[in-house]
């Protein structure tokens, strides 16, 4: 398929700030409303990250989305709606499995794969037979979908290859002069992208971890979700079709060598001290990606913390901004400390193994052993 990477920059884009998130004003929505039924692109907050919309039905509208991206075309979009009654005209069926999770989840940060109605064009769903949905609970979000009046197909509002945007000046740097308007409501509140789940096959499936955590997903079924081999075992040989297409493709790597260091945290601090110092006598720009709990441990190097190992959620809040900030920052090295690959810590994982390109460096003897 095509890959549009030409850079082109030749639109005014505009820019709204919404005057209250949480109670949004119909009349600041309208304007982007009407661009987004109309054809056109239109970044938005969702909770999980900016999006960058158009309308899912209008195959016109989809591609402008894959040229803004520079995204290879097979690889698919969500379709985001406003309402429960939204979902029907785009599926054909809705498995029991779909309706437990949509109950449980939605609105909020739960994309759920169906088979795909006729309505859905093929020029939003990549080629395939099946459709990503998902109902955000931003309250800007689904105010803005319900005005348009159509399904919104809105991946994260990034260049292909770069971190999601988890703020306005993220999509900013990225969107300026490709789309007509960005909404800007500020910073998002979870930070990474929405956990997906295939429902539409026989047993459901995670494809890509985040804030509906498996443990969630499977308290609601009353048995244990299995993940996609792909999330666990890293990148994907050639020869395996993967079940979500975006897994295929190279994704985001930082500017800078990035590892991370898992195991007991004295013995990571230590590590990553030893590496850091290592680089920095080379003479290199040496990043360190710490959290609140251990700042204070690290003497060299641009020491960013993530956020609070007591508090996983802004761990998620702040990634993608720490590494765009490195990314700026021209880093040559990143040293970064690991999390739990458990509830939050799962989708905060799968982000950082796949920008360390899974570079990692286990300190901790046991758990090499296990
Ligand atoms: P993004 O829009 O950047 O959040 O990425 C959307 C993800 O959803 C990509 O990894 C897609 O491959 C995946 N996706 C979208 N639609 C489908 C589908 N019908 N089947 C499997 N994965 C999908
Ligand atoms: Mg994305």
């Amino acid at each position: 398929m095509e890959v549009k990477r030409k850079e082109q920059r030749d639109m005014n884009t505009k820019r709204i700030i919404l005057k209250d998130r949480e109670n949004p004003d119909s009349e600041q929505l309208k304007e982007p409303a009407k661009i987004l039924r109309e054809g056109g692109l239109v970044a938005f907050p969702t909770e999980t990250v900016y999006g960058l919309g158009a309308n899912a039905l209008n195959e016109e509208a989809a591609k402008k989305i894959y040229e803004a991206k520079g995204r290879p075309s097979d690889n698919p979009l969500i379709a985001h709606i406003a309402d429960f009654n939204d979902l029907l005209p785009l599926v054909t069926k809705v498995p029991e499995a779909g309706r437990k999770l949509m109950e449980a989840f939605w609105p909020g940060p739960l994309t759920l794969i169906f088979p795909k109605s006729s309505l859905v064009p093929y020029g939003t769903t990549g080629g395939l037979d099946t459709v990503a949905v998902r109902m955000p609970a931003d309250p800007a979000a689904s105010a803005l979908i319900r005005l348009a009046g159509v399904p919104i197909a809105a991946p994260s509002a990034n260049t292909s290859g770069r971190p999601s945007p988890t703020t306005a000046d993220h999509v900013w740097q990225d969107m300026n002069g490709k789309i007509q308007m960005i909404v800007d409501g500020g910073a998002v509140g979870i930070g990474v992208e929405s956990t997906i789940i295939d429902v539409s096959g026989e047993e459901p499936m995670i494809l890509r971890p985040g804030a509906v955590t498996q443990e969630m997903a499977s308290a609601v079924l009353g048995k244990e979700i299995c993940l996609d081999p792909a999330i666990i075992s890293g990148p994907l040989k050639a020869d395996v079709k993967p079940k979500a297409p975006g897994m295929k493709y190279k994704h985001y790597a930082p500017k800078a060598d990035l590892t991370l260091i898992e195991g007991e945290t004295d013995a990571v601090v230590l590590a990553i001290n030893k590496l850091a110092e290592e680089k920095l006598e080379a003479g290199y720009r040496v990043g360190v990606i710490c959290t609140d709990e251990t700042s204070d441990l690290y003497p060299g190097g641009i020491i960013r913390s993530i956020g609070s190992r007591l508090k996983e959620e802004s761990v998620a809040h702040n990634l993608y901004a720490v590494l765009r900030e490195f990314d700026d920052l021209d880093a040559d090295y990143i040293f970064s400390e690991s999390f739990s690959r458990s509830h939050l810590g799962q989708a905060i994982m799968n982000r950082l193994t796949k920008a360390a390109g899974y570079h990692i460096i286990k300190v901790d003897r046991e758990e090499q052993e296990e």
